[in-house]
């Protein structure tokens, strides 16, 4: 959109949140703000001056800032002890700028927000920032999610309804159910890309015994997400790969499970290498982080949902190198919400905000 359109277009929406041309001006929404009519006349004065000025001599404008960008990556119930002791060059390269912890989920054993260690509840406790008691999502049926809580992808539109968002995922509840999408209880249209339903087409994949068609579409959706990320840089990513449960239901702990582990690595990295040749060619912070939804029982690794530490203990890697000493505090899933929002310069609206269970580990 022209500066001086998206000028006149601002000072139609006077009263409400003022965004300066979001390239030129991340900053958290809750800082433009304008607090009474005269500091609204203000904005749009400053407005106004910027606009000229971009206009007659763009290269007098400070220069921008990095343009910052997200993508967080769910590979399914991989317990710390796993991914610790199996070689992950990939994860190890990403933490080497930022840094790995172990992690929790499960809420508050005997309380209100303990939350069972199950795929959806933890998806759902990641993107809205809250357990179950809030977020409503107790099993991988999703019968009934609480929408207003609201998810990260929603916060984002509602900060700037021009960030970019996608998501490549095996499992197409993530979007359709979870994420709600399109649905006007859950903030209506949120995603850009979508780039799922593939384990619904069991023409083009079969579901066989062996579960190999989740490998199959684990390697389709990585190459997209590793594609269109590397093209179109969206503002914020969210990538989720199945095969590491699907290998832990069925073995257990096991040389298999360690494989899936290093091909998830190897997964991972594809999607570092287009993030790192973004960075190199544009001028964006890009934050990544890579976690998993929960650990698995000590006995046989094949089952989770209960509240045994290994089943609740996590892991998060990040290459943000702004990280505060939360993340080293044993994190809980509801911190990467926080987290991402911060890197984003996201503004979350107070009462949203205000439901929030978990904090920051990005300063
Ligand atoms: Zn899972």
């Amino acid at each position: 959109m022209p500066i001086l359109g998206t000028f006149q277009k601002h000072i139609e929406e006077l009263g409400f949140a003022m965004k300066l041309k979001r390239e030129t001006m991340r900053q958290p929404a809750r800082t433009l703000k304008p607090r009474n009519v005269s500091t609204k006349m203000a904005y749009a004065f400053l407005l106004l001056v910027t606009a000229l000025g971009m206009s007659a001599c763009g290269t007098e404008n400070p220069a921008p800032q990095r343009i910052p960008k997200a993508v967080f990556i769910i590979v399914d119930g991989i317990p710390a002890d796993v991914v610790e002791r199996t070689a992950t060059p990939n994860l190890d390269a990403i933490s080497s700028v930022g840094g790995y912890t172990r992690a929790h989920v499960g809420g508050a054993i005997g309380e209100e927000t303990e939350s069972p260690t199950v795929s959806a509840v933890g998806y759902m406790s990641l993107i809205t920032g809250t357990w179950s008691n809030k977020h409503n999502v107790r099993d991988n049926q999703v019968n009934d999610p609480d929408y207003r809580y609201w998810d990260i992808f929603r916060i984002a539109k509602s900060h700037d309804p021009a960030l970019q968002t996608a998501i490549f995922s095996t499992w197409t509840d993530n979007r359709t159910k979870l994420l709600g999408d399109g649905k006007e209880s859950a903030g209506g249209k949120k995603l850009d890309y979508a780039f799922d339903g593939f384990e619904l087409d069991t023409d083009r994949f079969p579901h066989d015994e062996d579960g190999n068609y989740i490998l199959d579409i684990d390697a389709l959706v990585v190459d997209e997400a590793a594609r269109y990320i590397g093209a179109s840089g969206p503002d914020l990513s969210w990538v989720y790969l199945e095969h590491t449960d699907s290998i832990g239901h069925r073995y257990g702990d096991s040389q298999e499970q360690t494989d899936a582990v290093v091909q998830m690595d190897a997964q991972v990295g594809a999607i570092w290498a287009s993030i790192q040749a973004r960075q190199e060619n544009h001028d964006e912070d890009w934050l990544l982080v890579v976690t998993t939804d929960h650990g698995r029982d000590a006995e046989t690794g094949r089952d989770h949902g209960g509240q045994s530490e290994r089943e609740r203990t996590t892991w998060i890697v990040t290459n943000s190198d702004r990280l505060n000493a939360n993340f080293k505090d044993l994190p809980a899933v509801v911190d990467i919400l926080p987290s991402i929002a911060t890197h984003l310069h996201l503004g979350i609206p107070g009462e949203i905000r205000d439901q929030l269970e978990g904090q920051s580990f990005i300063d």
